[in-house]
């Protein structure tokens, strides 16, 4: 399934696509598939059959995506949104070149986070506050949405603790990101965390270590590689993070990204005003936000 949170009339829903449609599996079902996206994800793997006998009942129903507003799949993580640093080798080797340091590659999950308030959807704008930052940068990375409470999990039972995937755009504002010791206020201005189109739920992605992940600004490639190259893989990151720390439906977790972001191109290059953005994720889809200055 492709699950969404849309908005309808002033409404907010959890939805599943059907095409060029949406069908609301609240309305659908008279109310047995809760409204949002967390308290569903909150039932865990009943709530997802229930979902997906709801869908399979309502074929001739939904509004056609057009007339709909996309949020981002989860509008608000219940924790700030956990996220790989230096997860892919040639993006580690960049940002060291970038920085005119040694390249160390690392032994364990380099982890930080995001606001949960930077979250936006797809087709939102980012907001760049042009006199708080001129560095805006781009980071297309596979996000892992978490399905069930996770509390000391072995990596091989990982994935079943996985609702599903969606694409993130992890906007950095590298100046301040280098600035303070800590990467949190560089990586969480509002607006930096865009999410989406949808989440697809996890048995269409039997492999999530095999999908082509690309980024696009004005429709030249900035970023294209595999998630085959992940230093860490997704039931690592899992295992490691749920060890004395409770996952729970709804958390999302941002795995790192690829090489090719702006400050470590020759000359850097860094989002401007009217850009056009476009991650994507080969078996997810395409997360589209433009660029504007804020007021
Ligand atoms: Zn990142």
């Amino acid at each position: 399934m492709r699950l969404v949170t849309f908005r309808l009339g002033g409404v907010e829903r959890v939805g599943a696509v059907m095409g060029d449609r949406v069908v609301d599996l609240h309305a659908a079902s008279n109310g047995e598939v809760p409204a949002t996206m967390l308290e569903l994800l909150a039932q865990g793997d009943a709530g997802m059959e229930r979902a997906r006998r709801v869908l399979a009942q309502a074929q001739d129903q939904g509004v056609p995506l057009s007339q709909v507003t996309l949020l981002a799949p989860v509008p608000r993580p219940p924790k700030n949104v956990m996220a790989l640093g230096l997860n892919y080798r040639e993006h580690a080797i960049e940002s060291a070149r970038a920085r005119g340091e040694q390249v160390v590659f690392p032994e364990v999950p380099v982890i930080f986070t995001k606001a949960s308030t930077s979250v936006i959807g797809p087709e939102a704008e980012i907001v760049v506050p042009y006199d708080v930052t001129t560095k805006a940068d781009w980071e297309v990375e596979l996000a892992v949405v978490i399905g069930a409470r996770a509390k000391r999990v072995k990596a091989a039972d990982a994935l079943g603790y996985v609702a599903g995937y969606t694409v993130a755009n992890d906007v950095s504002a590298r100046d301040l990101q280098f600035a303070h010791q800590q990467f949190f206020r560089g990586k969480s201005l509002d607006t930096f965390c865009p999410l989406g189109p949808w989440l697809v739920t996890r048995d269409e992605i039997p492999n999530p270590h095999a999908l082509r992940i690309t980024l696009r600004v004005n429709g030249v490639t900035k970023q294209d590689s595999s998630t085959s190259e992940l230093i860490f893989d997704v039931p690592t990151i899992i295992e490691t993070l749920a060890a004395g720390l409770t996952l729970e439906p709804g958390d999302v977790i941002l795995t790192g990204t690829p090489s090719g972001v702006g400050v470590a191109r020759v000359p850097p290059e860094f989002l401007q005003p009217g850009d056009m953005v476009e991650a994507e994720i080969e078996g997810i889809g395409v997360l589209r936000n433009r660029v504007v200055a804020a007021e």
